[in-house]
């Protein structure tokens, strides 16, 4: 026999039924209790859709995230959310998001927990916060809850729970203090959680610690030790989970922590496993994730049970299958999907999907092959079909990678000299104010793009709409004195599915959303083949913007690693090949406007950073090529063509030769929040181009004064040479209402005036 089980299944729904509930609660459409039921129906249902195996996920639900539900559990609850009107859920979104409901005025000053991506995953938790004050009191009601939920209806339940090392290693002390000092009490808290668990007869507990996937130091794998041989008393089995990378150094520590069970990510660490076998005591269960969590691919079932079938032979009854890590990052049901071409849509499998394969896999194996024969063959056929399809294999692009030589993505003259060309060409003043790419996308923009998709615009129609949109913006930038303008991009819905949607090799899923945070959803797009650029894509538009202004209009592109990291990806060739494939795409791009007189391009690398393989050993090899990817985007261009980047976020200190290698002629950034200390590294590394880093917070309503954006350019002048800097807002201003970037606008230009005059 082997047991089947998985880690967490997607809570969204398969309609994002949790999203909308969410929303209407906290615009008070629905009451506590309709959210409730809701809640109830889809945990209910997804139970249903895993009820074929031997155990399935409890806990792994939550209403927001489920770090916070441990926070939560654990009565770890920040301070400032205690003695506030309203009851447990209250708190719970106030630590959330700021506020429970939508006019939730009686704590306006409240902030929210700080969110930050869930290791390598676009998946964002609530970062627990510590101090050395820290106390933990257990509160299991919700588990519990959901645990007599899922026992009615007869599924063998096993609880998911977020072990004690990873929910520190998770957190950040706010107080400069040790957050390992808290484990003992951390533990006391396990320890009773466990024996609760025990009580009320479970059998198997599923214990979470990711965090052995990452470069851990002595202190935190002694901390594992610690935790494990002292919860290893309460009489419950535990199945320690390790997912998204392989153990490396912790190999042994995670064989020989005293446990029941241990759950190895397949997928990544498969060459992790014989070594696994060999020094995993004879007593425990090895939970295999052969089921690739993270991406949407049908699993080669045949070539997994050719894998599988020695392993199988030796360990016997301690086998246990599953996918690689929990479900949530993956759709839901691919039976959702209409629209999808029936080639295509043959090589997927969503989180149903891929539950099926687990049962097929477990059914060969326990009994045999030829039980499951059909089964084999049609997932075979698809397979091969998929590996042979010439939608997938483009001898041409593959021949153009190829050929990619050294002189692609260099310059032609280093900075200093292209500064020069440029300035006499330009001739802008000191402190160029610009923005980064979107003007506020209005109802009315949002309707027509609506009306175009569902074909109640015609293609002319919606052409002249969006003209008219960018005149308009166009105007307003004329009319506030910017210095390079840019076209607004009212055609764009998204920054990676805009483009994707005009290149090869992409397909589009109509109910593919993965959870991002909260009820926020992203619907990435598929690459499934070699991909290509038919056609220019944003020519005709800049080209339009451009014939309306004597002003420099720049450019707007999305750069390669970033329509890579927010797509889902194929696996039948390295990530790093398929960036190359994206890379000469958009460097056709980039020349066509070059060639149609657009002498300025902005190429965004909002992602680039999310890309970051979890171990700091692997990221020179992540950077080198996509660097290179981005520089064979940007760099074929003459050298009195600018080119500029742009990456919202803040931290740059570990990658700055990096960004440096990228060469663009201006990178814009996020600084507005941090002082500008963040202009620090940029300095003492002599970076040597130009940078406009953001005075505008656009992520707040509130409008920066002149004197504070002059302050801030001040404090960047103290750091960069003025002659190298530029101003403009954070990041685009899409989320922005007219008036509000107006003014913001106008006391920006202000500022840049007020600092040529006395820098
Ligand atoms: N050009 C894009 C915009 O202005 C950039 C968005 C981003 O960096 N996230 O909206
Ligand atoms: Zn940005």
């Amino acid at each position: 026999m082997v047991t089947t089980h998985n880690l967490g299944f997607p809570r969204i729904g398969k309609k994002r039924e949790l999203k909308f509930a969410l929303e209407k609660y906290w615009k008070k459409i629905i009451s506590r209790e309709v959210l409730e039921e809701t809640t109830a129906d889809l945990r209910r249902q997804h139970w249903q859709d895993q009820s074929k195996l031997d155990f399935v996920p409890v806990g792994d639900f939550s209403l927001y995230d489920q770090v916070l539900d441990t926070s939560f559990m654990l009565g770890h609850v920040p301070s400032r959310v205690l003695d506030l009107p309203g009851d447990d859920l209250d708190s719970y979104f106030r630590v959330a998001r700021g506020r429970s409901v939508s006019d939730d005025s009686s704590c306006s000053s409240i902030s929210a927990g700080e969110m930050t991506k869930w290791f390598d995953t676009n998946y964002h938790y609530i970062v627990p916060e510590f101090d050395k004050n820290t106390q933990f009191s257990l509160d299991t009601s919700r588990l519990f809850q959901q645990i007599a939920e899922a026992k009615q209806q007869n599924v063998q339940v096993k609880p998911v729970i977020l072990g004690p090392v990873t929910y520190l290693w998770l957190g950040k002390a706010k107080d400069q203090s040790n957050k390992l000092d808290l484990l003992d009490k951390l533990l006391s808290a396990y320890a009773e959680l466990l024996s609760q668990l025990e009580g009320i007869g479970i059998q198997w507990v599923q214990i979470d610690e990711p965090v052995l996937v990452t470069e851990l130091s002595q202190t935190w794998q002694h901390a594992l030790r610690k935790a494990y041989f002292q919860l290893q008393t309460i009489p419950v089995n535990i199945l320690l989970t390790t997912y998204f990378g392989q153990l490396k150094d912790n190999l042994q520590l995670a064989c020989e922590l005293p446990v029941n069970g241990l759950h190895l990510d397949a997928i990544t660490a498969k060459d992790e496993v014989a070594k696994v076998i060999d020094w995993l005591p004879c007593h425990k269960v090895l939970s295999l994730g052969i089921i690739n969590g993270r991406n949407v691919w049908k699993t080669d079932l045949t070539e997994t049970l050719n894998w599988l079938e020695p392993i199988h032979a030796r360990l016997q009854d301690r086998l246990w299958l599953a996918p690689s890590c929990s479900l949530l990052h993956v759709p839901v049901d691919l039976e959702s999907e209409r629209e999808l071409d029936p080639d295509i849509e043959s090589w997927l499998a969503f989180a149903i999907q891929k539950l099926d394969e687990l049962s097929i896999l477990a059914k060969a194996l326990s009994k045999g092959r030829n039980t499951v024969a059909g089964k084999l063959l049609t997932n075979a056929a698809a397979i091969n079909n998929r590996k042979h399809s010439n939608r997938v294999h483009n001898e041409l692009v593959k021949k153009r990678v190829l050929e990619i030589n050294g002189q692609m993505g260099t310059r032609q003259s280093p900075y200093p000299q292209r500064a020069i060309t440029q300035h006499e060409k330009f001739n802008l003043p000191l402190y160029p104010t610009t923005t980064i790419g979107s003007f506020p996308q209005t109802q009315e923009i949002r309707q027509a793009r609506k009306d175009f998709r569902s074909g109640s615009l015609s293609e002319e129609q919606y052409r002249q709409a969006m003209q008219q949109e960018i005149s308009i913006c166009v105007q307003e930038q004329e009319a506030l004195g910017l210095d390079v303008l840019v076209h607004g991009e009212p055609e764009r819905n998204d920054m990676v599915e805009y483009f994707s949607e005009y290149l090869t090799g992409y397909a589009f899923t109509q109910f593919g959303w993965v959870q991002s945070y909260g009820s926020r959803c992203v619907k990435p797009p598929i690459i499934f083949g070699d991909i290509s650029r038919p056609h220019a894509i944003t020519v005709d538009w800049i080209r339009y913007a451009q014939s309306l202004t004597k002003k420099p209009m720049k450019g707007m592109l999305t750069g390669p690693v970033t329509i890579l990291n927010w797509s889902f990806v194929r696996d039948d060739q390295p990530r790093a090949e398929t960036c190359l494939q994206l890379a000469l795409a958009m460097r056709d791009e980039v020349l066509d406007l070059e060639k149609a007189g657009i002498s300025i391009i902005q190429i965004d690398e909002a992602a680039l950073r999310e890309g970051l393989p979890l171990r700091k050993t692997q990221w020179q090899s992540y950077l080198q090529w996509a660097i290179r990817a981005f520089q064979i985007t940007a760099n074929g261009v003459k050298d009195e063509t600018q080119i500029h980047t742009h990456m919202c976020y803040s931290e740059f200190n570990d990658i700055i030769e990096a960004i440096a290698e990228m060469d663009a002629d201006v990178i814009t950034i996020e600084t507005s929040r941090s002082d500008m200390e963040l202009l620090d590294v940029f300095d003492q590394f002599h970076y040597p181009n130009g940078i406009g880093p953001g005075v505008y917070d656009i992520h707040s309503p509130n409008i920066p004064s002149v004197d504070e954006m002059v302050n801030l350019m001040q404090m960047a002048t103290q750091r960069i040479p003025a002659k190298r800097l530029w101003i403009n807002p954070d990041c685009g201003l899409k989320t922005r209402s007219w008036e509000e970037v107006k003014l913001a606008l106008s006391n920006m230009i202000a500022a840049s005036q007020q600092l040529s005059v006395t820098p």
